[in-house]
């Protein structure tokens, strides 16, 4: 009953934002952690600035900006396979667009601001754990070379949030922050298809003329097949994106319409995660018992989200645009795979293209899965290696390859993979360990590590998260403040019973 009261309260029509008000943090705010890069080269403001009071105020709530009105933005979205009818911003605010410097339009948002008009049953809170979680990561994908939403800032308060903590069963009263986020656009794939499922094809029409004038500039304005082309590049961009997920092991955890972007960026992170040992069935999210967003499933959660999409064009496309968006979706699985193939050779270092190519990539996963290698560290000691230790199989310094070698085709595998590197010529040596050490990472954000760091923040020791900020900015170098803190090395045993839900 609550459930159905407090959505009646939140349904509205006819409208893409309401105005709703941040509500300022209680007790003491401190600013926990801070992207320079986002802070100086996107929001053109000086670092220093963010040690101030006034800073702790703009980037929790407390006080807006000149000019900013802020808004909650309702969509709808799939959730699980299901239509979910309205949703929205249910504890973020967007605080306007910057223009910066370079000339670039940001939307700032920040996230645990409070509740809106589209909070269900939560609270508008968001806990330090899931804070430190989105800012770590956001920023991390982004050094990694994926397309996301960024982090600027974090603020951590003394306010009191409860929630339900999956590791024990218990209630825990946490303390609550909130995230100072930019984006291109946050409009996803349930901004439109909120207006669609309502009828509200005036606004649709709209909102879509908006998003394509805004970021997909260079579609002619003139052009009668600009929604297909627009939804062509979404559907090109969608399956890159996910390639790009799965060529690092990411799992995003709840890829529901809701959380997929227009933009094709990857946003809302929850309960992602970073796969240790290679398992296609990896699920990240504890609350996901079927596993439908298991991170080898990924690929076809796009195909369902981009075919809802579609659904939510079908008003503002003709019979015969219809059809032509049917048809490049059916593109999708090879655009797709074709991405994939690509990420995957140059994670081996190969160069040119050779008949056995697909067969080396799927059989060394084959060999991974079975004995359950570490997925970032066995590319990663394939690129540190040189051509003579994987000759000699002398990989007493490689843990990650050493797991592999179990395996009883490894050898064999070997033997293919090194004359494949010989051809089209054997190149210098040095040349392919740096080409493939920069498309694949020494450390990426594991649970473990944010576990880690999580656990200190919550008794107010920052440095961890720092730590980590700073070193996953270089993700693809050795670094000796990594190397001490293990980050390169073997997960601790305690690192397979974490576990990450929703409750965030
Ligand atoms: P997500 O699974 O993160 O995409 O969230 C789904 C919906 O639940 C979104 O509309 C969120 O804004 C809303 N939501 C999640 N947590 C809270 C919370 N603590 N308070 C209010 N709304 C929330
Ligand atoms: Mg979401
Ligand atoms: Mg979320």
């Amino acid at each position: 009953v609550d459930e159905i009261d407090s959505n009646l309260v939140r349904t509205v029509k006819s409208c893409v934002f309401s105005r709703s008000n941040p509500t300022p943090l209680r007790g003491s705010l401190r600013l926990a952690a801070v992207s320079k890069d986002v802070i100086e080269g996107i929001l053109d403001v000086d670092v220093e600035a963010t040690r101030s009071e006034d800073f702790l105020l703009y980037a929790s709530g407390a006080k807006l900006l000149p000019g900013s009105v802020p808004l909650a933005h309702r969509y709808g979205g799939h959730q699980f396979g299901y239509w979910a009818g309205q949703l929205g911003d249910g504890r973020a605010h967007l605080l306007g667009q910057y223009l910066n410097r370079k000339g670039e339009t940001w939307e700032l948002q920040l996230k645990g601001s409070g509740k809106t008009p589209y909070s269900r049953s939560g609270d508008g809170r968001a806990v330090i754990r899931s804070s430190v979680r989105e800012f770590l990561c956001s920023e991390a994908m982004h050094f990694l070379g994926v397309p996301t939403s960024r982090a600027a800032s974090l603020i951590v308060s003394e306010e009191p949030v409860l929630r339900d903590q999956f590791y024990n069963g218990n209630v825990k009263t946490e303390r609550a922050a909130v995230v100072l986020r930019v984006a291109k656009s946050w409009f996803r794939f349930g901004s439109l298809e909120i207006l669609a499922e309502s009828g509200e094809i005036h606004i649709l029409k709209k909102l879509l003329n908006f998003v394509i004038r805004e970021h997909f500039s260079w579609i002619p304005w003139n052009d009668p097949d600009r929604y297909l082309v627009f939804y062509s590049t979404v559907v090109t961009e969608t399956a890159q994106l996910i390639a790009q997920w799965i060529s690092l092991g990411f799992a995003h955890g709840v890829c529901n319409t809701d959380n997929f972007s227009l933009l094709s960026i990857t946003i809302d992170y929850g309960p992602f995660g970073f796969m240790d040992s290679y398992d296609p069935n990896f699920v990240p999210n504890s609350s996901d018992d079927e596993g439908r967003y298991r991170i080898g499933a990924q690929a076809e959660v796009g195909l369902f989200n981009l075919e809802k999409l579609l659904v939510a064009l079908s008003p503002v496309l003709t019979q015969e645009q219809k059809k032509q968006a049917k048809t490049v979706l059916k593109g999708y699985p090879d655009i797709y795979r074709m991405r994939i193939h690509q990420l995957f050779k140059a994670k081996l270092g190969l160069l040119g293209e050779e008949e056995e190519d697909e067969h080396l990539i799927v059989l060394l996963l084959k060999m991974m899965e079975d004995t359950r290698s570490d997925f970032t560290m066995t590319f990663r000691q394939l690129s540190e290696a040189s051509f003579d230790q994987l000759r000699t199989r002398n990989l007493t310094q490689a843990w990650a390859l050493e797991d592999l070698s179990s395996h009883k085709l490894f050898s064999d595998w070997l033997i293919m993979y090194l004359q494949r590197l010989s051809r089209p010529q054997r190149e210098n040596e040095l040349h392919r360990q740096q080409r493939m050490k920069g498309v694949n990472p020494r450390y990426v954000l594991r649970n473990w590590m944010a576990e880690s760091a999580i656990r200190k923040a919550e008794e107010n020791d920052f440095s961890e998260v720092e730590l980590l900020h700073h070193i996953l900015s270089s993700p693809y170098v050795t670094q000796v403040s990594a190397e001490k803190a293990g980050y390169a090395a073997r997960p601790p045993l305690w690192a397979n019973r974490l576990k990450v839900s929703c409750s965030s």
